[in-house]
């Protein structure tokens, strides 16, 4: 076991029982932390679905995040972090919401980075960009499709 001091250093060439140990850490962290609840996704793809926040409710949360089952599990962690992301630009009071989705999604992409980062959970920054600049392409064709239809 690590020291919880030592910071913990992510990359897809770790064990892959080790990884989902770490994806596991990574959760608990975001659910005790975030009050963010994270489920198994059955849709081929990853998302945030935010929760109007409801002072009233016993077990106050602030949302949901689906990480696909389907991914490997380096994928499923840079998943998390990108969709974690999504929950700290949404609670930006100013620059949260109206903004361009190119926007939104690389703004997610950083801030869930710094979160985790500051947190004790490393990723190898060369491979964390490789999986950010494949989403962001994927965004930009999905956003040019549309604009030509
Ligand atoms: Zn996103």
């Amino acid at each position: 076991m690590k020291k919880s001091s030592e910071a913990i250093q992510i990359s897809s060439s770790i064990l892959k029982t080790e990884l989902d140990y770490i994806l596991e850490q990574m959760i608990v962290s975001v659910e005790d932390n975030l009050c963010i609840g994270v489920e198994d996704g059955y849709d081929d793809n990853s998302f945030w679905i935010s929760f109007e926040s409801n002072e009233e409710e016993y077990w106050p949360s602030a949302g949901i995040i689906e990480i696909d089952v389907n991914s490997d599990p380096f994928t499923k962690i840079a998943s998390l972090v990108h969709e974690v992301g999504h929950y700290f630009l949404e609670k930006d009071p100013s620059l949260g919401s109206g903004s361009h989705k190119m926007f939104e999604e690389s703004v997610a992409w950083y801030l869930g980075y710094r979160y985790f980062e500051s947190n004790g959970f490393v990723i190898d920054p060369e491979e964390y960009k490789k999986e950010m600049n494949k989403c962001l392409e994927e965004y930009t064709r999905s956003i040019n499709e549309k604009d030509n239809n």
